[in-house]
């Protein structure tokens, strides 16, 4: 789904669309598990910088790797969105963007359009935490045997850092 200006400056749209997994290209670490589902809005806000509003919700399931055991974990994004755009040709005319205090969630748009697309990737991969954990019990790999320690105790000794600071302080002795 794609918003021209023209469009846009005789009417807000109004979306609620189903996107299938491949449908939003997303880097290949992640996976989207079923239909990404989007409602919202799109309007040409009534100010001179030709900035276009786009507001809604999303929901959507992604699947990436643990951190700890690198089996799959599924991230839920579930968020309201509020999001403004402004031409980019506006912004090369000056030379330097300036943001003010407030304004960080200010994108660009080329041309005299937005993806609906862009929009989505853009936000789903901003809206995924930091760490991905499978579950916040997740014991992850022996860093001794590389056995996922979810599935068996591997009986591998891993020894306690505070040993081997002991051994190289003597060493220095
Ligand atoms: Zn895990
Ligand atoms: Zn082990």
């Amino acid at each position: 789904m794609i918003f021209t200006i023209t469009e846009l400056e005789h009417h807000p749209i109004l979306f609620d669309v189903v996107y299938q997994p491949g449908e939003i290209e997303l880097p290949e670490e992640l996976r989207q598990v079923g239909g990404l589902h989007v409602e919202g809005s799109a309007e040409l806000l009534k100010n001179t910088l030709g900035e276009i509003r786009l507001r809604g919700h999303v929901k959507v399931e992604i699947e990436a790797a643990c951190d700890r055991c690198l089996e799959p974990a599924k991230v839920p994004v579930d968020s309201d969105f509020d999001l403004f755009y402004r031409p980019l040709e506006k912004v090369d005319t000056h030379g330097e963007i300036h943001l003010e205090e407030g304004e960080i969630d200010i994108s660009f748009y080329e041309g005299d359009s937005v993806a609906l697309r862009e929009v989505l990737r853009e936000f789903v991969l901003l809206s995924l935490p930091m760490r991905t954990v499978c579950s916040e019990e997740c014991r992850g790999l022996c860093p001794v045997c590389g056995e996922n320690r979810n599935l068996k105790p591997c009986g591998c000794t891993v020894a306690p850092k505070d040993e081997r600071w002991a051994g190289l302080k003597s060493l220095e002795l």
